[in-house]
């Protein structure tokens, strides 16, 4: 039996690109290594993701959003950006931009629920659960997809969004810049005494970064990144001293904070794959290029990338071209890279600069924060790349978004 399309991975943009594909007459299978109940009722893992208006747009007509409860989707109204003990910072609001939310925060575990939800909804995918793709040949008309059961499967085209650090991108021989920033990002949330206004902070702070996001009523998204030894000391700590601990470098503004629920820590590595295709293979999400979460791309990314391909091969189709040829999947990977390179370099410069803790990257970043503030069109690209409201604008910027 033979399958227009064959989805590695069931995480978040595996499901986007199946939910997507659902409208059309492909017959498309999905192989994931996970259980069935891992789908339908994903794990809460600490992470709020945050959304630009155009994911918010995709998830709307894929019918996402109807299926997440309004008080977990949570409004950003309005950014604020400061560096070290400095209480300089840089302000980014909605009403200046003329949109009601810079972005929107949602639990990752709803998303992860809401997208399965969808797909089984439209009946159209056929899934395989707790299977793996084992390896992949390609011949000119056919791929091959052998798999964990022993079966193997044939598809026009494999599209591979099996997480970055995808097992069947490195068999396929494809490089990538890789980039292990020796640090860890720990997520949890807090009750607070104070109200956050609906206002997200980025404190880029010397030797940790610290975001404050807000959450429904007097409930913040808190994501710590420090080294990894000091993670371990701050995993280990007391709920009441983590909470001591934040309060104080968040200097009171909240008031008294508790955490709620548990610490979730993740390694902070950056990938980049070097080509996003191979004749008969795609790469999609996290697998093309798995950002650090400090300006929020990842799943805005890669559901931009699912459209981006959709439209490669609806278009391939129209013309009877055959969706696997190299000259469908390059068109999808000029496009999709446009977008992925400078979001990605310039994010690790970033990075890079606001965790330097010499004398004059602390004054580089004092000094980027007032350029910004008080250079409009600055303001304007920033808020742009926050929002994703206009064109893509290019290069991304000290935002945590
Ligand atoms: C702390 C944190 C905060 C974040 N915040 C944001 C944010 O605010 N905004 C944003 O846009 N993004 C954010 N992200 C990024 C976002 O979570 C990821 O970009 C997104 O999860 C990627 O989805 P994916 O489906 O590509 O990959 P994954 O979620 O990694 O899913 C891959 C799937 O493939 C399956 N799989 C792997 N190999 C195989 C195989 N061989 N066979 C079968 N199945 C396989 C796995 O089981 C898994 O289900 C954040 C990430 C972190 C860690």
């Amino acid at each position: 039996m033979k399958y227009d399309m064959v989805i590695i991975g069931g995480g978040p943009v595996g499901l986007s690109f199946a939910r997507t594909l659902s409208g059309s007459d492909m017959r498309v299978l999905l192989v994931e290594r996970s259980p069935q109940a891992v789908l339908a009722s994903p794990a809460i893992d600490g992470r709020d993701i945050a959304m630009t208006h155009m994911s918010m747009d995709i998830l709307e007509r894929l019918g996402v959003l109807n299926r997440i409860p309004d008080q977990d989707i949570s409004p950003i109204r309005a950014a604020s950006v400061s560096n070290g003990t400095s209480s300089y910072c840089l302000n980014i609001d909605s009403k200046d931009e003329d949109v009601s939310a810079l972005g929107h925060l949602i639990p990752n575990y709803l998303l992860r629920q809401a997208l399965y939800e969808e797909v089984i909804a439209r009946g159209s995918t056929e899934i395989l659960y707790e299977t793996s793709v084992t390896s992949i040949s390609s011949t000119d008309k056919s791929s091959f997809v052998s798999l964990s059961t022993g079966e193997v499967v044939e598809a026009n085209l494999v599209v591979a969004a099996d997480s970055r650090f995808s097992d069947t991108r490195r068999k396929q021989g494809i490089s990538t810049s890789m980039l292990d920033f020796g640090r860890v990002v720990i997520v949890s949330r807090m009750e607070h005494e104070k109200s956050h206004q609906q206002i997200a902070h980025e404190c880029f702070l010397y030797g940790r970064t610290l975001a404050v996001l807000p959450l429904d009523g007097n409930l913040s998204s808190i994501v710590v990144t420090v080294s990894a030894d000091q993670s371990e000391e701050l995993q280990a700590m007391s709920a009441e001293d983590f909470s001591v601990r934040v309060r104080a470098w968040f200097d009171n503004r909240l008031g008294d904070m508790k955490l709620i629920g548990e610490r979730y820590s993740y390694p902070l590595v950056a990938v980049h794959a070097n080509q996003f295709v191979k004749p008969r293979y795609a790469l999609l999400g996290d697998a093309a290029v798995g950002m650090h979460p400090v300006t929020a791309h990842g799943f805005n990314l890669g559901l931009r990338g699912q459209e981006t391909l959709y439209q490669e091969i609806i278009s391939a189709r129209k013309r009877s071209v055959d969706i696997g040829s190299l000259s469908v999947l390059k068109a999808y990977e000029t496009k999709h890279m446009r977008v992925t390179k400078p979001l990605y370099h310039g994010t690790n410069k970033i990075v890079g600069l606001f965790t330097n803790e010499s004398i004059p990257a602390k004054m580089a970043r004092n000094a980027l924060l007032r350029f910004s503030n008080n250079f409009p069109p600055i303001k304007h690209l920033i808020a742009n790349k926050l929002t994703e409201k206009e064109a893509d604008s290019g290069i991304g910027f000290p935002t945590f978004l």
